[in-house]
């Protein structure tokens, strides 16, 4: 008898499953609408030019070394970070009030802050709009919260936000809930409320003494602007909310795998800092000591620099309105295919993902059938799409909701 025999086999992680089965698929025609990675209209994943340009640098720069980062990470990163996230003009940045640690990724940054709000501040319920990224609720359990509970968010019906019943969800949520927030492009919905709506969210969250933690994973990926995708952490931040933010860098600067992120935490008092920083100092030591450097470096060079951050605002210009014309593409083909129901939502949705309003039963038997491969729920990677399989994948639409 092993101490393990009682393990029970954990659930698969389902878009790691689907990678799985889309690379073990012979077919030539087969297409991966799963995973969130940008591809390339040739389908080829994109290493920035300004990414490579500096990986160089940073191979042929002998003052480097591989001693370990401090335990908050890369100062330069950090605070560059921040900026990025509120833009210097912001009071928390102008008074000390905004700090950053750099995480592994955003997942890291979520981890850390929820780790922190748990222990530090005996925090023990969470929200997460209903439907979420895959993530959100094993990072928040994980983090020993007690109660994870949904706000309504997704009205399949209306193929936008329940904005009546998200208010009323959070209205009747305890006082200090966290709240987790996506910043701009709602993962998998695609659908952002309105600035008017995020108003109506910002009062209610001060009425009920709700606290908000913002997932930013695609400024500038959304719109190709960072100035408007951040706008909502932005406006809450200038309205005095105390808050976290997780920041990912893996979509907007393609970096991956190389865990590229950072939790920003906005105070009302610099004075408090230093022992919050002590403390999150302890989160991080404990998971994972310190993070890695090098997409951080790349990072900071890139956003500290006046021609490269304008060469990477090009890229993020280049990703999102590929993607964007990918939405055009595929509506207008089912639109014309006369394939049942209606598409406009593909285009009014924002961001890497489109909620296609596909069953279950219908990406099942487009995997099955037709070797396309997108979530149970219908989110579809819109970068999955481009010039050459777009005829197939829309036919293939059209046959799985016609059959
Ligand atoms: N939040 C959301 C909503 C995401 O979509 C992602 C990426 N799929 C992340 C966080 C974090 O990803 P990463 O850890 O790679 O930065």
């Amino acid at each position: 008898m092993s101490i393990f025999s009682n393990v029970q086999t954990a659930p698969p992680i389902e878009v790691f499953a689907l990678t799985r089965a889309y690379n073990a698929d012979q077919n030539p025609k087969k297409v991966n609408l799963g995973v969130g990675a940008y591809r390339t209209d040739e389908g080829k994943p994109w290493v920035l030019p300004v990414v490579r340009k500096l990986e160089a640098q940073l191979a042929a720069d002998e003052t480097l070394n591989h001693e370990y980062l401090p335990v908050l990470g890369l100062d330069a990163f950090s605070k560059a970070a921040v900026h990025m996230l509120l833009g210097t003009d912001c009071p928390a940045v102008i008074d000390n009030r905004a700090l950053g640690v750099q995480s592994l990724s955003g997942t890291g940054a979520l981890f850390v802050g929820a780790k922190f709000l748990q222990k530090i501040l005996g925090y023990d319920t969470y929200y997460y709009s209903a439907p979420t990224w895959g993530n959100h609720k094993l990072i928040f359990d994980t983090a020993g919260f007690k109660q994870g509970r949904a706000y309504r968010y997704w009205d399949p019906a209306t193929k936008n936000i329940d904005f009546e019943g998200m208010c009323e969800d959070l209205r009747n949520a305890p006082e200090n809930s966290v709240i987790i927030l996506h910043a701009c492009a709602h993962n998998p919905t695609g659908c952002d409320p309105t600035d008017a709506q995020w108003k109506q969210i910002a009062e209610i969250m001060r009425e009920r003494k709700l606290f908000p933690f913002f997932d930013s994973a695609y400024q500038g990926f959304a719109s190709g602007d960072l100035d408007k995708d951040a706008r909502t952490v932005r406006y809450f931040a200038k309205e005095g909310f105390e808050l976290f933010c997780s920041q990912s860098f893996s979509k907007n600067f393609g970096l991956y795998n190389e865990r590229t992120g950072n939790l920003t935490v906005v105070m009302k008092d610099a004075e408090l800092a230093a022992a919050v920083l002590s403390q999150l100092t302890l989160v991080v030591r404990a998971t994972y000591s310190n993070p890695p450097a090098h997409g951080a470096r790349v990072v900071a060079a890139t956003l500290t620099n006046k021609d490269l951050f304008a060469e990477w605002q090009d890229h993020i210009r280049v990703m999102s309105s590929r993607i964007i014309q990918m939405r055009e593409a595929l509506r207008d083909r089912l639109v014309k295919l006369g394939t049942p129901g209606t598409w406009d939502h593909i285009t009014r949705q924002i961001g890497m993902f489109s909620f296609t309003g596909l069953t279950p039963q219908q990406c099942e038997y487009l995997g099955n059938e037709h070797h396309i491969y997108l979530l149970r729920s219908g989110r579809a990677n819109m970068a999955g799409l481009n010039t050459n399989n777009i005829d197939y994948v829309a036919s293939a639409i059209h046959d799985a909701v016609t059959k």
